[in-house]
């Protein structure tokens, strides 16, 4: 291993050479995802509920806070260690993966991005020890056209009320806390969207219904309802008529994140496909041993090579305080489609038995399409891409 601090200033290190820090820490949250996420994938992902015990063992742990800073009781961390952990988790179960990158890369870094001093100190050491959170944009009539949102905030003296209902919020029914967008003032378009910070036990506010979903299914994903929802001002989150931009510039990093969860996916399908091939014997041989199975895996890690060099890049680029919009999109669009390509194929690699329950890939497969799917769709990164390129 080498440590990337001892490298002379004059050399850069590669992208995939971790500092030993980094090392560490992605070692101790690959055995963490051995040894108490892999134990409850099966029943987790059958039942549709993520096992609160191993919840509580995320926040014991320090993955709930990882890029929150010391003083507010976090792990001090990089954006960077949030997205190893992220992979790690993936590479075993993408609804793990989804939870710390909701908390991390959306809830946690829009609070410390655009929260005041004092929702700081009332919400971040929270979030890290006890509190999950969730990010609420999505509604049923708005969603790649996010800023359409009909969820209205009427100002009333020094507060606000809120009405409407967000749809397909992750991490809704184990959350506590809830990052809402809503228009305070219509009239003047998205530049009345609001953020709120939205306690779960606030009177107008509750979680309806859970979704059933073909993938990723012990991530929790509900709908929220607001019925005249009464906020003090203090729980404006950033300035009024500026929730666009949190939810802009937050998703931009976010997206890196979703990256990195369908990287892990895509190694975890991967992995155990070259496992099968080389125990599967057709023809008095491994599977492994015909250069047709060898090519087909070959492609395929070239392909999550590739997605991991651009993840690690993005994020790099993200705590060097160096611009990321048209790589964050890039990662997204790309990593979701490479996914879905790998669990695919490492399927095909199994034959019939990868077209049964008793083998992870039908499950990495069914986990990888909601990559192209949320944080924006595949269409919509590259709309970002193209507008960067095109100017
Ligand atoms: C499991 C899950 C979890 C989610 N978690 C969250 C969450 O935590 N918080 C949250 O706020 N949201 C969340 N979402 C919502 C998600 O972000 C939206 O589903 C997504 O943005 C797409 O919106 P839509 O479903 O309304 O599809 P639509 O916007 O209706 O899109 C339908 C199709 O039209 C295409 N399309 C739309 N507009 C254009 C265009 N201009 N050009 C070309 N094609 C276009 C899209 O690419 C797509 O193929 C989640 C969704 C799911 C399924």
């Amino acid at each position: 291993m080498v440590d990337i601090a001892s490298l002379p200033l004059s050399s850069s290190a590669p992208l995939t050479v971790l500092s030993e820090e980094e090392h560490m820490f992605q070692a101790a949250a690959r055995e963490f995802a051995e040894n108490e996420i892999r134990p409850h994938v099966e029943t987790m992902d059958r039942e549709g509920v993520f096992n609160p015990e191993l919840l509580r063992k995320f926040f014991q742990q320090g993955f709930m806070g990882l890029a929150v800073p010391e003083a507010f009781g976090g792990s001090g961390g990089t954006f960077f260690m949030a997205n190893l952990a992220i992979e790690e988790f993936s590479r075993v179960d993408a609804s793990a993966g989804v939870v710390v990158d909701v908390q991390n890369t959306l809830v946690n870094n829009a609070l410390e991005r655009w929260g005041n001093e004092a929702q700081k100190l009332q919400y971040l050491p929270r979030l890290v020890r006890e509190t999950v959170g969730a990010y609420a944009l999505s509604e049923a009539g708005s969603g790649s056209d996010a800023f359409s949102l009909a969820t209205r905030a009427r100002q009333d003296g020094d507060c606000f009320v809120l009405n409407g209902r967000k749809l397909w919020i992750t991490n809704a029914k184990e959350a506590g806390l809830f990052i809402v967008f809503a228009n305070v003032n219509p009239e003047f378009g998205y530049k009345g969207i609001t953020a709120f910070l939205i306690e779960r036990d606030t009177a107008g506010f509750s979680v309806g219904k859970k979704e059933d979903k073909l993938g990723i299914r012990a991530s929790s994903t509900c709908e929220l309802i607001l019925e005249d929802c009464r906020l003090p001002r203090a729980a404006v989150l950033g300035d009024v008529g500026k929730g666009y931009k949190v939810a802009i510039e937050t998703l931009n990093e976010g997206r890196i994140g979703i990256g990195a969860q369908m990287l892990g996916l895509a190694r975890g399908a991967l992995q155990h496909a070259v496992a099968y091939a080389k125990e599967r014997k057709q023809f008095g041989r491994p599977i492994a041993e015909f250069q047709a199975i060898q090519f087909q895996l070959a492609r395929l890690a070239t392909e999550v090579e590739a997605a991991r060099l651009m993840v690690y890049n993005a994020a790099r680029l993200k705590d060097a305080g160096l611009p990321f919009l048209k790589e964050a999109a890039m990662v997204k669009y790309f990593c979701s489609q490479v996914a879905e390509r790998v669990a695919s194929e490492c399927l095909e690699i199994y034959g019939g038995y990868g077209f049964t329950k008793d083998y992870p890939a039908e499950k990495y497969l069914r986990d990888s399409k909601i990559g192209k799917i949320y944080e924006g769709t595949s269409f919509m990164q590259l709309q970002t891409i193209a507008k960067s390129i095109l100017g």
